[in-house]
Order: structure tokens, then C-alpha cells, then sequence
């Protein structure tokens, strides 16, 4: 049994019901892990999915690592809570823009999607984001491979927060890491129109 919402009227929380329609949306676009896999690694060769820069095995290691550290975190934390943790986007200023809550086990995509689209509704068409994600390499393949958030890919810049971008293969560092990528050098160094967010999770 849920407590009836209470809201508070100046909210940041993303209504539950747009995280729904990402997550559904997601599952329905892209065929389950275990089908997926042997499609793509059936005999194919390694390769690069579209423009992107990084390999395909290169972000498969990504991928597995940062998925083995985060269900090991929280494997048991479904069983007792509603929520599991908290995702939130940042702007540059470390200010919360908005938040989700998780309620599935580990770090899934639907999330990061739903504050990516609730943002860019919210920017004027000509705004180009840089988008700093502690996965942010397989975040971009999905978008790429499943043409999640299509209509305003043109205008994301994805770098793995500098925290985080260590923790992935060398290949994967030298696009996604933000001191590779324009923009991102210095914070000083941004130019107006051009403006970062981040996630960050909470648990
Ligand atoms: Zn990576
Ligand atoms: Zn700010």
C-alpha cells in the first residue's frame, strides 16, 4: 500500500507516469537483452554502429562493468523499498533541474531519457546540451541504435562525468572523456549557448 501523493507545488520531481511511458517505450523498441545479444554477436564482426567512434566490444565492456558494479549495489533494495534511489539532472551550477525516482533495480535508461527529454522541451530550439553521464558511451549507442531522443540528438555533446570516465576503457576515454571534447575543457571556457548537465544518483 502507497501513502495517497502529496506534492509540493514547486515540485521537481518528474511525474511517474513520464517515466512509465520511457520505460515502456524503451522495452518495446528494443528486443530483450539475451535476443539482442545473439543477434549483434552472432558471427558478426566488431564493428561501429553508426557515427559512432567507439567499438562495439569497446562499449560492451563499458557496459558489463559499470552493470556488475551497480547490481551488486542493489541487488536486495527492491525487496524493501518503493524506491530505490534517486536520479537527477544537474545543470553546471550543481543545481537539481529535476529528479526521478528509481524503482527498478539498477541504473536503467528510461531514466536518463526522461530527464533528457524533460529538458530539452524546456530549452529554446537552437540550445546545444553537453551531457555529462557516468555511461554516457552506451547511452549515446542506444540513442543511436534505437533513435532514442532522434529528434534532438543533433544537439547533444555525451561525455562521462570526469569522476567516472577512468573507470573506462582507453578507446572509450578518448572520445567520451570531457577533456577530448569541445566544450568541456574548463567550465570557464563555456560559451553561453552551450550548457552542461549532469546526473547524478543518489542512493
Ligand atoms: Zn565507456
Ligand atoms: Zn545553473
Amino acid at each position: 500500500m502507497r501513502d495517497p501523493p502529496r506534492q509540493h507545488p514547486k515540485t521537481v520531481f518528474i511525474p511517474e507516469t513520464e517515466t512509465e511511458a520511457w520505460e515502456q517505450y524503451v522495452e518495446e523498441v528494443r528486443p530483450n537483452r539475451a535476443d539482442w545479444k545473439k543477434v549483434s554477436h552472432g558471427d558478426q564482426e566488431d564493428g561501429f554502429e553508426g557515427p559512432l567512434k567507439v567499438l562495439n566490444s569497446v562499449l560492451d565492456s563499458c557496459k558489463e562493468s559499470f552493470t556488475a558494479a551497480d547490481e551488486n549495489h542493489q541487488k536486495s533494495s527492491t525487496q524493501w523499498f518503493d524506491s530505490t534511489a534517486l536520479m537527477g539532472l544537474l545543470c553546471r551550477h550543481d543545481r537539481v533541474l529535476w529528479l526521478v525516482n528509481m524503482t527498478s533495480p539498477g541504473e536503467r535508461q528510461h531514466y536518463a531519457l526522461t530527464l533528457i527529454d524533460t529538458l530539452f522541451q524546456h530549452l529554446p530550439l537552437h540550445f546545444t546540451v553537453g551531457i555529462l553521464y557516468d555511461i554516457a558511451c552506451t547511452l549515446h549507442r542506444s540513442c543511436v541504435r534505437w533513435k532514442f531522443l532522434d529528434q534532438y540528438i543533433n544537439r547533444i555533446a555525451f561525455t562521462i562525468s570526469v569522476f567516472h570516465a577512468y573507470g573506462h576503457g582507453w578507446q572509450c576515454q578518448c572520445v567520451y572523456h570531457p577533456r577530448k571534447c569541445r566544450g568541456f575543457v574548463l567550465q570557464v571556457c563555456f560559451r553561453t549557448s552551450v550548457q552542461s548537465f549532469r546526473f547524478r544518483t543518489w542512493t
